[in-house]
């Protein structure tokens, strides 16, 4: 018998976020915090020592930072802004100076004086007047890190130095280590932590890799070398499998696969109801890389371009040539009839390691999306002229996120008329066709669809805020995610609201929420007439087949009777039960 058979199998069940079944090799990421030990040293000599081990960590940390730099080189557009500034604080005279006066006076270790000069520093950061000087401490903060660690000795273990076929074990994985697995040996990933509208369950779908999150305790039933499976379609995760286990788990990917294909055959016939309601069906995406699997699973647009992961795992910001390039690929896309980018969505769960966005006690709820927009005008500028400029290449629509109110629109609206008539100043060409809409996904702004119909061509709405401000549950908290109901009565009372305000404004209404291309809801949403749905391109030929498959006129009468419930659970019975019988190939439970 081998170790592995005599060990314990231990099935954990937590929340599939990206389809798909994977056996293989864990492995355990581990990221510490840095410790930061405090001693006294003995004498003379041994403080002369540790000054020179501080000198070296600086030394370590300048040459990590032109490593960086080298490998960015070959980028265009402007220097990596954040790597100098780093660089210029591991050589600040004052800085230096007051660690090794703390050294040598106090005869302290090099982390305690090193911490004790930034605890300065962090006092005379938080008086500034000026917010952006008062964030730059993050830059500080960042370079001690770097000096803290090289003193330690300690990697920071990062996703990039994998050079095997693993499956990723973590606590949590932002969205930006999430976006490396695309380029890494990364099979497929099983977290503690996170919820189904995270952006890294997003990022998991997108890249197409089996992931399961929220399993809680995963980090400490497991380690580096164990087998294990991770079922990305009913949310299980089988540590040390037995081989009957393996066996089966072999035959059910084999089943999903055959499944997968077969769906993808008629992918690209149009999703239009046997009584011949139409529904326009785009795709989301975080990278332009995913345009060909957009397309081959059945999208004809992109209706959500979440263009903020232009910015993830780079060190410095994006050029407006970068910006273009990524946008005319969009547009251009073979097979994309139309695309409709949306402005920078920064913040909530979504990473950016730029200064300028300083860490929020509720980043949820505070400065992101258009209001970090409206704020950093620059960043937003240079946005909208590459949008515009590749708008020549096809139809193009801008969204804009997070809009709680007019004066926000309006705000936006005057950028944009703004930019255009400098690029037309400059003789730079257009599309005077382009399309302005917004995102509906704060309670507020459903509340007022109607005046905001009357300023935009288009509304698209975003049910993975919109359920989390609604219902106020954290969308990336595992703990609360058992309330986050896209079938509870005051969703369905909110996009009612919405589609009506719309439709009597004479404008189109869609969907890019997760909902959209959730199975279970898509006769609701055809009940609703909703004009378009975007999501994920994994789940279009289902949803498509869904929609071939039923009427319009099944599908309001359906969503006219839950409309009566008072209860989500009432509601999630009735809709599941309906379905399971209607479209039961096509239906994914979480406990299969
Ligand atoms: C949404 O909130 O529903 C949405 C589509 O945007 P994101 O998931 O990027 O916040
Ligand atoms: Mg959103």
């Amino acid at each position: 018998m081998s170790a592995d058979e005599l060990r314990e199998t231990v099935v954990l069940k937590g929340i599939g976020v990206s389809p798909g079944i994977v056996s293989g090799k864990a492995y355990v990421l581990s990221r510490q915090e840095i410790r930061v030990p405090q001693y006294v040293l003995s004498n003379e000599a041994l403080v002369s020592e540790e000054v020179k081990r501080f000198q070296k960590a600086l030394r370590d940390s300048e040459k990590e930072l032109s490593d960086i730099k080298e490998k960015l080189k070959d980028l265009e557009g402007i220097g990596p802004m954040f790597i100098d500034i780093h660089v210029m604080l591991l050589r600040d005279k004052m800085f230096i100076q007051k660690t090794v006066k703390s050294i040598r006076d106090r005869n302290i270790n090099a982390e305690w004086a090193l911490s004790k000069a930034i605890d300065g520093y962090r006092e005379i950061f938080e008086k500034m007047a000026d917010e952006y000087l008062r964030g730059r401490i993050k830059d500080v903060e960042d370079v001690a890190h770097r000096i803290l660690r090289n003193l330690s000795g300690k990697k920071h273990e990062k996703i990039s130095d994998i050079d095997e076929e693993v499956i990723i074990i973590a606590k949590d994985l932002s969205p930006a280590d999430t976006a490396q697995m695309s380029e890494e040996k990364i099979l497929g990933f099983a977290i503690d932590m996170g919820g189904k509208t995270s952006h890294t369950a997003i990022i998991a779908k997108s890249i197409e890799i089996p992931a399961v999150v929220g399993l809680e305790s995963i980090t400490s039933e497991i380690g580096t070398n164990d087998t294990i499976i991770v079922d990305g379609i009913s949310g299980v995760v089988i540590v040390n499998p037995s081989p009957d286990i393996l066996k089966r788990y072999e035959n059910k990917k084999k089943h999903y696969l055959a499944m997968e294909e077969d769906l993808l055959k008629d992918a690209d016939l149009p999703a239009i109801t046997k009584d011949k309601f139409s529904i326009n069906i785009g795709a989301n995406i975080e990278f332009i890389e995913e345009i060909p699997s957009a397309v081959a699973h059945g999208a004809n647009g992109v209706g959500l371009y979440r263009t903020e992961f232009i910015y993830v795992n780079k060190e410095r910001l994006p050029t407006e040539e970068e910006h273009f390039s990524n946008y005319s690929r969009v547009v251009k896309g073979e097979g994309i009839e139309w695309a409709t980018i949306r402005t920078f969505d920064f913040g909530g769960d979504k990473f950016m390691s730029d200064p300028r966005m300083a860490e929020e006690i509720n980043p949820a709820m505070g400065l992101r999306a258009i209001r970090l927009c409206l704020q950093e005008v620059e960043l937003f500028r240079v946005q909208l002229r590459a949008i515009l400029r590749a708008s020549v290449y096809g139809n193009t629509g801008i969204m804009f996120p997070m809009i709680s109110g007019v004066e926000e629109l309006r705000d936006a609206r005057k950028i944009v008329e703004e930019v255009k008539e400098e690029l037309l100043s400059e003789g730079v060409p257009i599309n005077n066709k382009i399309d302005i809409g917004i995102m509906i996904e704060v309670p507020s702004a459903v509340m007022i669809a109607d005046s905001l119909a009357r300023e935009v061509d288009f509304f698209s709405i975003g049910t993975n805020d919109l359920i989390q401000y609604a219902l106020a549950i954290d969308r990336v908290n595992e703990k609360v995610s058992y309330l986050y109901r896209p079938l509870h009565p005051a969703i369905l009372k909110f996009i009612k609201h919405v589609v009506d305000a719309g439709h009597n404004a004479g404008i189109k209404v869609t969907m890019c929420g997760e909902m959209a291309g959730d199975p279970l809801c898509t006769m609701i949403l055809v009940g609703f007439e909703l004009d378009g749905l975007s999501m994920t391109p994994l789940a279009i030929p289902r949803i498509k087949r869904i929609i071939r498959g039923s009427t319009l006129e099944e599908s309001k009468k359906l969503l006219q009777k839950v409309m009566t419930f008072s209860m989500a659970s009432d509601i999630e019975e009735y809709v599941g039960t309906y379905m399971m019988q209607r479209f039961p190939e096509y239906l994914q439970t979480n406990n299969d």
